[in-house]
């Protein structure tokens, strides 16, 4: 496994506030939240950027999205998801993930 600290998340070794588990995704509230609800999915398998995913890995992370937001109660208001892409894009953690940000009216400012 990686030396990677969603994978550490994934494996049990840091502590997170989990959301949701499936058999491929794990999801857990971000330790430094943009809006009152901001979740984290991720897959359990390590890739590094949203230029690594394989075939039918995005099918079980829309499939996470769509049970978190029940979740959290933001289906019907709404929420974001954002997938940050290497370093323009601001990606920090090179382990794929999907951040679902909502629980109040996100500006309309897309960087
Ligand atoms: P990125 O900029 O790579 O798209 O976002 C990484 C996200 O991971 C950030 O929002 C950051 O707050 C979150 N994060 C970083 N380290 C940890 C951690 O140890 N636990 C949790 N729950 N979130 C983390
Ligand atoms: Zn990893």
């Amino acid at each position: 496994m990686e030396n990677c600290i969603f994978c550490k998340i994934v494996q049990g070794e840091i502590p997170a506030n989990i959301v949701y588990e499936s058999e491929d995704v794990l999801a857990f509230d971000d330790i430094n939240p943009a809006a009152p609800v901001h979740v984290v999915a991720v897959p359990k398998t390590h890739v590094a950027t949203l230029m690594d995913v394989p075939e039918g890995m995005m099918d079980s992370l829309i499939a996470a999205v769509q049970e978190i937001a029940k979740i959290k109660g933001i289906d019907t208001k709404g929420f974001r998801t954002v997938v940050n892409c290497n370093e323009d894009g601001g990606q920090v953690i090179f382990h794929l993930h999907v951040h679902i940000l909502g629980g109040r009216k996100l500006s309309d400012d897309m960087g």
